[in-house]
């Protein structure tokens, strides 16, 4: 497996000069301007942020893609291939923001994992439970209902990101023994129905921030992080990268 990978998910912020003014910080530091790194940019920037980031190592990300493959009546989608023309790396998929306000399911979001996948843009699924089903002791049934449309996946790269609903922008992060149990299960998990669990990385997302990115990068089975709030500062975000080595 490649080293950690860590990656900026700016969510709704930025306009285009603050876009452009954070990517140029990131490119002008090693740390950030690394192979290991990503930023997750608002679909509208994409484009400008690519022609920004020719040249540098730091890689572009989508923070979502469509289910739909071909081009055609489809308003306000952007296609896995449209992604892939600008130089997308990655895409997130089903990130819990999108499960919880756009409804989406497990139909959609294999279909949008396909299409990245056939597109060349390598998708990362977000998966992680809700307070309530933590609580209620459901959350490695909700974890495993989330992982199954990857059993149905032939083959092509992808990454997994373990993100707690409850710790999502919340201040709140997982304790350490949380954060170990899950990302077990999510690799033994793999290994059971997709095999060769040590390819796909599996990384943490959830109020990950300067503080406390060094414990959490350094526990077992941790291939990197997903980070919302503390990407758009780009002295947090480096201290978080350079945690990742
Ligand atoms: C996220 O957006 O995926 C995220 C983990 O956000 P935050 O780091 O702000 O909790």
């Amino acid at each position: 497996m490649a080293g950690k990978l860590v990656i900026g998910n700016w969510k709704m912020n930025t306009r285009a000069q603050s876009a452009q003014a954070l990517a140029a910080e990131l490119l002008a530091d090693a740390a950030t301007n690394h192979e290991g790194v990503g930023i997750a940019a608002p679909a509208v920037y994409l484009a400008a942020l690519a022609q920004q980031l020719k040249g540098g190592k730091l890689a572009l990300s989508a923070q979502d893609v469509s289910c739909y493959a071909k081009d055609g009546a489809y308003t306000g989608e952007t296609s896995a291939e449209m992604l892939a023309d600008i130089g997308c790396v990655y895409t997130l998929v089903g990130h819990s923001e999108r499960r919880q306000y756009f409804s989406e399911d497990n139909a959609a979001l294999l279909a949008k994992m396909r299409n990245a996948i056939a597109a060349g843009v390598t998708p990362v699924l977000c998966v992680g439970e809700t307070l309530a089903q933590r609580e209620a002791d459901e959350y490695k049934t909700v974890i495993a209902d989330q992982l199954a449309i990857l059993a149905e996946i032939a083959d092509g790269e992808y990454v997994i990101a373990y993100e707690p609903v409850w710790a999502i922008g919340t201040g709140k992060v997982a304790s350490l023994e949380q954060i170990a149990e899950i990302h077990a299960f999510i690799k033994n998990w793999c290994l059971q129905n997709v095999g060769a669990s040590d390819k796909i990385r599996v990384l943490y997302g959830g109020s990950v921030k300067a503080e406390n990115a060094a414990a959490i990068l350094a526990t077992k089975n941790v291939d990197g992080a997903l980070v919302g709030g503390a990407s758009l500062d780009a002295g947090s975000f480096r201290v978080i990268c350079q945690a990742a080595g």
